[in-house]
């Protein structure tokens, strides 16, 4: 398997498994809060830093039975969030389908969009689809300066992107508390994020000032050392000094609060996973590893699959899908 050459670079580091931290939460929660749905690989964008390597060529999509199957265990396993993402997640033929479907249900939905899909031909009536459906959205926006952001996300992405927050602002978002809109934040390098809480003040500031734009939270994302950014990495002879900086970041207190720990990650294919990161290096979970079969079973505490790309979860602040942990 391709993705796990990354594996394999990252195994001259010290062992992740092995700290005393690790071997204690080494179990998922009883009770999971989150089941996050990959939906597909497709995206618009081909960002330099992206772990799931997507991009117009991918043609991996979740089928709509698939999906069905992901609601049903949702629900009989009393999950609190679905959370849904791809590639560009929009970009599946059944989106819309199921955004209606996780309305019907009550389902507190979040979608991870790249905002730039939603100005496309096709794409535009999602904005108005998601504040019906009161959908929270998590957006990325790499920064708050159109260099910084276009240099990540492809030229001429920022000024769509801005113009896609004030549309939200618009229709509601980040002002009626219905409807959540949120941004991720991920360094443009192969450096560890600032400070959630002072980068959150600086954005809301610039934004707001710049563009008129608000939003609820920003989100820090520490980058992990796989997919396009591994590449980069490795292209740019970074990655023993970027591990290094990882590693000496360890922060222990945030193991208790890793993500996997209260969530499933479900592939196109319905296949599981503990996590995004390793679905992309192909890390299947312990025990039952197909949402179709867990319509049956009832869903137990499992070990978690840790390799050394977790030390990405656990440097510093902590990060996860939800920003920083500590
Ligand atoms: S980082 Fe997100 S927007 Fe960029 S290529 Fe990957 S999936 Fe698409
Ligand atoms: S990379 Fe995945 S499995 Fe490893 S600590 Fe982070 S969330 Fe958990």
């Amino acid at each position: 398997m391709e993705e796990n050459k990354y594996l394999k670079q990252l195994q001259a580091f010290p062992s992740f498994i092995d700290k005393e931290e690790c071997q204690k939460f080494c179990m998922t929660n009883e009770n999971l809060d989150v089941m996050q749905i990959n939906i597909g690989k497709m995206c618009n964008l081909a960002c330099k830093h992206c772990h799931v390597d997507a991009g117009a060529v991918r043609k991996e999509m979740m089928s709509k039975e698939v999906m069905e199957a992901c609601l049903d265990v949702f629900e009989k396993d009393d999950f609190k969030t679905l959370d849904i993402t791809g590639g560009a997640p929009e970009m599946n033929p059944n989106f819309q389908w199921l955004i209606e479907e996780t309305g019907k249900r009550k389902i507190h939905t979040i979608v991870r969009t790249n905002l730039v899909i939603l100005s496309e031909e096709g794409y535009t009536h999602l904005p108005e689809l998601y504040a019906q459906n009161k959908v929270e959205i998590v957006a990325s926006l790499p920064y708050y300066t159109e260099k910084d952001t276009d240099r990540q996300r492809g030229k001429g992405n920022f000024s769509k992107m801005i113009s896609m927050l004030q549309k939200l602002n618009q229709l509601g978002y980040a002002k009626d508390p219905e409807l959540v809109l949120n941004l991720v934040y991920n360094p443009g390098g192969a450096f560890l994020p600032p400070s959630q809480e002072s980068l959150t003040g600086e954005f809301k500031r610039k934004l707001d000032h710049l563009y008129g734009v608000s939003f609820n939270y920003l989100f820090t994302i520490t980058n992990n050392p796989i997919g396009r950014f591994g590449d980069f990495l490795e292209r740019s002879g970074n990655l023993t000094t970027y591990m290094n900086r990882l590693i000496s970041s360890f922060n222990p207190t945030t193991v208790e609060k890793i993500m996997c720990r209260s969530q499933l990650s479900v592939s196109w294919d319905g296949t599981l996973y503990d996590c995004d990161f390793n679905q992309a290096l192909n890390l299947e979970v312990n025990g039952v590893n197909c949402i179709q079969d867990l319509k049956d079973i009832a869903l137990r505490a499992r070990k978690i699959v840790f390799g050394n790309h977790c030390y990405a979860c656990t440097a510093g602040a902590g990060s996860s899908c939800g920003g920083a942990t500590a």
